[in-house]
């Protein structure tokens, strides 16, 4: 690494893009499709492709489901139990479409819930790409991230109510510079989005509105 970006990182803080579960179960005609998901899939392609070389990680973060017990219910209340979705390796759990063209410039996915129940990105661990089993020999998110010095975080993704609430305050938590943009988030229940962004930003996480 030359001197020059040795310097600027010492001046600079390292900020990483947080993409949280753009995945084809949480959009339209998916599991557990969520109104807009597929918009804000093609909005946050547009913003990797304009925007990736501003941050110096560009992360994804993906539900990946083997068996997480009562995360799933046939008879599920949208709440605390849902119905199958982002079953590990299956089309489901792969990244919106509007992604791919993008795909080469998001440099690590986390994969969280393979046992469990995960709404944290901070659950997951790096995984390969083409991995298709549960991997727990990746390191953790947050640890991932100290790692490489980061210290700000701008999460975007799906769902503004859970996953997308439960990254940005484990963020702050862990101590990350945190910023949701919200028009690149979609809820489950659009009604309750207005009240976890206020929590957010009780939370100290700036919630960003573009343009
Ligand atoms: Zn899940």
């Amino acid at each position: 690494m030359s001197q020059e970006v040795t310097e600027s990182a010492d001046r600079a803080p390292l900020r990483a893009l947080i993409i949280v579960d753009v995945q084809n179960d949480f959009c339209e005609g998916g599991a557990l499709g969520i109104t807009g998901g597929e918009a804000v899939a093609t909005a946050i392609a547009t913003v990797v492709r304009e925007r990736a070389d501003s941050y110096s990680a560009v992360l994804a973060t993906q539900d990946w489901h083997i068996d997480p017990g009562p995360h799933f219910s046939p008879t599920p209340d949208f709440t605390n139990s849902w119905p199958e979705h982002c079953l590990a390796a299956q089309p489901g759990a792969a990244l919106h479409p509007a992604m791919d063209e993008v795909a080469g410039l998001i440099g690590q996915h986390f994969r969280k819930g393979h046992f469990a129940a995960a709404y944290s990105g901070f659950e997951g661990r790096l995984a390969a790409a083409d991995a298709h089993a549960a991997d727990e020999s990746g390191p953790l998110l947050g640890d991932w991230l100290r790692d490489a010095n980061v210290t700000a975080v701008d999460i975007v993704g799906l769902a503004t109510d859970y996953c997308v609430r439960a990254t940005a305050l484990d963020a702050i938590a862990q101590g990350f510079d945190t910023t949701v943009i919200s028009q690149l988030t979609a809820a489950v229940h659009q009604e309750n989005a207005a009240s976890v962004l206020q929590e957010l930003r009780d939370a100290r996480v700036t919630v960003l509105s573009l343009g």
